[in-house]
């Protein structure tokens, strides 16, 4: 029997992930580096579909229909490159290499231009959905050549998540797109999980709500325009009450977070594009500081609070969720603005409307908001930034008063809301009319010579600092 896919690795992630593709139909050619993994896999779920067991790569190539398609599940880094490695000579031209790894873009660009020049396609996934969302039906961000996608897209598109009819998969863009797009979702995803943290920290401190009942609070919300996976399982974990202390779960927990993977990989990228992702980075730089535990301990005995005494307002729940949405928009307005910057840079045709609409299911960033922002990017006029849609040009407009009395009274609490904050910086920092960098070309000239525009004419000029002051028309060497 020749099998429509080879999946090699098939640690957690590659096991459910071939299993939903044989419960979709496909047959499936199984490999792993150790065979002990592949016999476990068809055991307990050889019933699942049709599965074709082999021990070697050879075999594992022989065994498919051309072009052949081999997704590699292993993990990412070196070991995808190793795998690459010894795939290569197997193969024949048109065949299809695909990772479905957490590579980082890069690494797939490098890998799609060192293999087109073989005449492979290498084809970078992104999937997002966890363990359960590979079995059941993950969000799909596929990149490579279109003509891979051709061959592969009907494969993908069954096995993802369905919302309204629709498949969460959908062609990205040409070699690292898919990749890149996943980056940016998980960017996106650690701001959301910072502000819906921010909310908790404020209605805790703020005003005194207790877990159990901003658990409550969390399963209202979820009614409502901020409903979503995250705030779903948020109102599960403040529900949650642990059974050896009986304290709230939530109170049992170390709070300091990790921050290695994509969450940092976006900001880095965010900084080599010059995109404003600053809600993202706070989350990242929030994490980070979580972690401080020994500053953390030293601070709380040296650093004065000097908390100012304000009253809080009765509306103050209804102000957070409102302070929540605009904040939890703006760390989507960065994150698919930071993906515009990039399919300049890399030449990718990213369809924004797509790639909001393929995140609404399977994936942990699936929001009620991400119907309205696919239909803001699918509208004939595409917004320069999510937040010019006449939707959330309004929306923001009617939580704004909201938004500024939270951040006010965070401040004022001493509560840190780096991401609520700084969302509303960005807010106001895009609508400005005059912004301080002004003054910052002022200063780049005076002590770097560094020129600088001026707004009443074309050119670059320098102050003779040094000398009369007077002006002269320069030309940029910095
Ligand atoms: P993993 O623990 O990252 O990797 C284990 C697998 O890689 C095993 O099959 C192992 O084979 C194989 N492997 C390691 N080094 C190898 C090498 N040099 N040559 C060949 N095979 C090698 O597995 P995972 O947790 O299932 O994750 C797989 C990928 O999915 C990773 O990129 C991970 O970051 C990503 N991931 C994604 C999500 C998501 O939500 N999208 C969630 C979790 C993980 P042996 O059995 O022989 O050791």
């Amino acid at each position: 029997m020749s099998a429509h896919i080879g999946v090699t690795g098939l640690a957690v992630m590659g096991a459910n992930l071939a299993r939903n593709l044989a419960r979709n139909g496909f047959t499936v050619a199984l490999h792993n580096r150790s065979v002990e993994k592949t016999d476990v896999l068809l055991e307990k779920h050889g019933h699942d579909g049709d599965f074709v067991r082999t021990e070697t790569l050879q075999e594992l190539v022989d065994s498919l229909e051309k072009p052949r398609r081999v997704l590699i599940m292993v993990k990412a880094g070196k070991p995808v490159d190793s795998v690459i490695e010894q795939l290569e000579p197997l193969l024949e031209p048109g065949d299809i290499i695909i990772d479905a790894g957490n590579s980082h873009y890069e690494d797939t660009r490098r890998r799609e231009a060192a293999l087109a020049a073989k005449d492979l396609h290498f084809v970078g996934i992104g999937v997002s959905g966890g363990e359960e969302g590979a079995l059941n039906g993950p969000s799909i961000m596929p990149g490579g050549s279109k003509e891979s996608y051709d061959a592969l897209g009907p494969l993908l598109e069954k096995i993802a998540a369905q919302v309204d009819g629709k498949p969460c998969c959908a062609w990205i863009g040409t070699d690292g797109a898919g990749h890149f797009v996943k980056m940016v979702h998980n960017g996106i995803e650690y701001a959301d999980m910072q502000v819906i943290g921010e909310a908790f920290d404020l209605l805790r401190s703020g005003a005194g709500i207790e877990p159990a009942e901003q658990s409550k609070i969390f399963a209202e919300w979820n009614q409502g325009d901020l409903a979503s996976f995250l705030i779903e399982i948020s109102a599960e974990v403040l529900g949650h009450v642990d059974s050896k202390t009986g304290k709230p779960f939530v109170d049992v927990l170390v709070d300091a977070a990790g921050q290695k993977g994509t969450g940092r990989w976006t900001v880095i990228s965010a900084l080599e594009l010059g995109s404003p992702t600053s809600g993202i980075a706070e989350s990242v730089f929030a994490r980070a500081l979580s972690s401080q535990a020994e500053q953390r301990k030293l601070a709380q005995e040296l650093l004065a609070g000097e908390e100012i005494d304000v009253e809080v307002p009765a509306t103050f729940v209804e102000d957070v969720r409102q302070a929540l949405y605009a904040s939890k928009l703006v760390s989507y307005a960065q994150g698919l603005d930071m993906l515009t910057s990039a399919a300049k840079e890399y030449g990718w045709d990213l369809k924004l409307d797509e790639i909001a609409s393929l995140w609404r299911g399977g994936c942990i960033i699936r929001a009620e908001l991400l119907k309205e922002i696919t239909k803001a990017y699918a509208a004939e006029e595409k917004p320069a930034n999510l937040l010019f849609a006449p939707a959330f040009t309004k929306a923001i407009a009617e939580v704004l008063p909201a938004w500024r009395r939270v951040v006010a009274t965070a401040v004022q609490l001493g509560i840190p809301v780096p991401v609520f904050s700084s969302s509303l910086a960005y807010y106001d920092g895009l609508r400005r009319k005059r912004l301080p960098a002004a003054v910052i070309q002022g200063q780049r000239d005076l002590f770097g010579a560094h020129t600088y525009g001026r707004v009443d004419a074309e050119g670059t000029f320098h102050t003779l600092w040094g000398e009369d002051k007077s002006e002269i028309a320069a030309v940029d060497t910095h």
